[in-house]
Parts: structure tokens; C-alpha cells; sequence
């Protein structure tokens, strides 16, 4: 039986929503404050999510976008507002769909089957793949951002993760220094391009057999560094 989770914090349409869930068969549990439904949203795995933007506590805008970071569960927004912006913002946090108050049950009930549907369809077909760069004996997930060198998981301080991230992702391309430093440290940091060099070294540490005759991350003298296939 499918697990929906309804985040509404007016009550009448909460129980609404469950009556109608509930009577074509889904388990239903609901919550009326954004906080709490966050917490629920992190710690259960529910099916489909139902979750009104305007809540006490935390909003549903920040609701779907905590739950995005780690899960994938289905979202359908639920708004008052018809606002166009909302909207937007609404779909760009990662919802699956968009509901304007006042709606027909049947008609969210029709949408949560086709959610649900298609979710099961996504997770058969295999979930969305993680995105990896292999290139000779280095293995890189850019989604769970873990490295292997010659099948050993190597731990990667996030700036060197993202360097060499971004090497090898564009191989043969020599990048200088400074447009190493400004793509990875972008304008966090006052400039220090000898920051770039401190990495690279380290980087070069952990992947190359031979740190003085480097295989993967070559120096161009007097011009940078690129990442060689
Ligand atoms: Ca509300």
C-alpha cells in the first residue's frame, strides 16, 4: 500500500485530502505544521508527498527543498496562492506538480496515481543513474562525490574534489591557474592562485603512482594544467 504524507495546516482540507486518499486505498498520515512535516518527510519513506507552501514553522518552499537533497519521493505543491512566481518557485525547488486551492479531490486523487505511476515507472526502468567520470584507473561519482583510484575509495577534501572534478571532465583542456582559481573558488576567497598549485599537488598525491612524472594531471609549463586522456 502506498505511504502518502499530507503537510496542510488547515485541518478541513487535511482531512479532506485523507478521506479521499484513504478511500482509494493509500495509508495516509498528516501533519499541520512545517516543521514537523519536515522531520517526517527526512525520516519516513513515504510514496507521495502532499505539501501546502504556506505552513507555520518552515514554509513549503524550504519543506521540498530539504527533502530534495537526499530523496526523490514525489512532491505535489499545494498553494492558496496563485501567484505565477510561486508557481515558478514552486516547480524550480523540485516539486512534481502544482495544485491551486480550491481543487476537486478527485482531481488530486487522479494526480497522486499518476505520480505514483510514473515514480514506479522512473525506480523499475532504474533510478536515475549516478553521474561518473571514469578515465583510466580513476572512477569519479559526481553525485555521491566519491573517487576511486585503481578501485580504492580515496578521500578528497571538497576543493580538490571539485579540481579535479572539473579536469576531468574536460580532458586535454589546459586551464591556467587563475581560471582554475576562479572556477573552483570562484569569489569566496581573496585571490591566491598558489592555492591552485597547493591542490593540484595534493590531488597528484593521491592519484599518480609517480607524483614527479604525473600521468593524469600534466603542468603545461608557463601556461597550467590539464587533466590527460
Ligand atoms: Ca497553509
Amino acid at each position: 500500500m502506498s505511504k502518502i504524507l499530507i503537510v496542510e495546516d488547515e485541518v478541513a482540507i487535511a482531512e479532506l485530502e485523507k478521506d479521499y486518499l484513504e478511500l482509494s486505498g493509500f495509508e495516509v498520515e498528516v501533519v499541520n505544521q512545517g516543521d514537523l512535516g519536515l522531520l517526517r518527510a527526512l525520516k519516513e519513506d513515504f510514496d507521495l508527498i502532499i505539501l501546502d507552501l504556506m505552513l507555520p514553522g518552515v514554509d513549503g518552499f524550504e519543506i521540498c527543498r530539504k527533502i530534495r537533497e537526499t530523496k526523490n519521493t514525489p512532491i505535489i505543491i499545494v498553494s492558496a496562492k496563485k501567484d505565477d512566481i510561486d508557481k515558478i518557485r514552486g516547480l524550480g525547488m523540485g516539486a512534481d506538480d502544482y495544485m491551486t486551492k480550491p481543487f476537486s479531490p478527485s482531481e488530486m486523487v487522479a494526480r497522486v496515481k499518476a505520480h505514483l505511476a510514473r515514480y514506479e515507472r522512473l525506480i523499475s526502468s532504474g533510478m536515475p543513474s549516478n553521474d561518473i567520470i571514469e578515465i583510466r584507473g580513476i572512477k569519479i561519482d559526481k553525485t555521491a562525490r566519491r573517487v576511486w583510484v585503481n578501485g580504492e575509495e580515496t578521500n578528497f577534501t571538497s576543493k580538490e574534489f571539485d579540481l579535479l572534478t572539473f579536469l576531468a571532465q574536460n580532458p586535454n583542456h589546459v586551464y591556467t591557474k587563475e581560471e582554475l582559481f576562479q572556477e573552483i573558488w570562484d569569489m569566496e576567497s581573496i585571490g591566491d592562485i598558489a592555492t591552485v598549485t597547493v591542490h593540484i599537488k595534493k590531488i597528484r598525491e593521491k592519484i599518480e603512482y609517480d607524483t614527479s612524472k604525473p600521468q593524469y594531471i600534466e603542468t603545461i609549463w608557463g601556461v597550467g594544467y590539464r587533466f590527460k586522456v
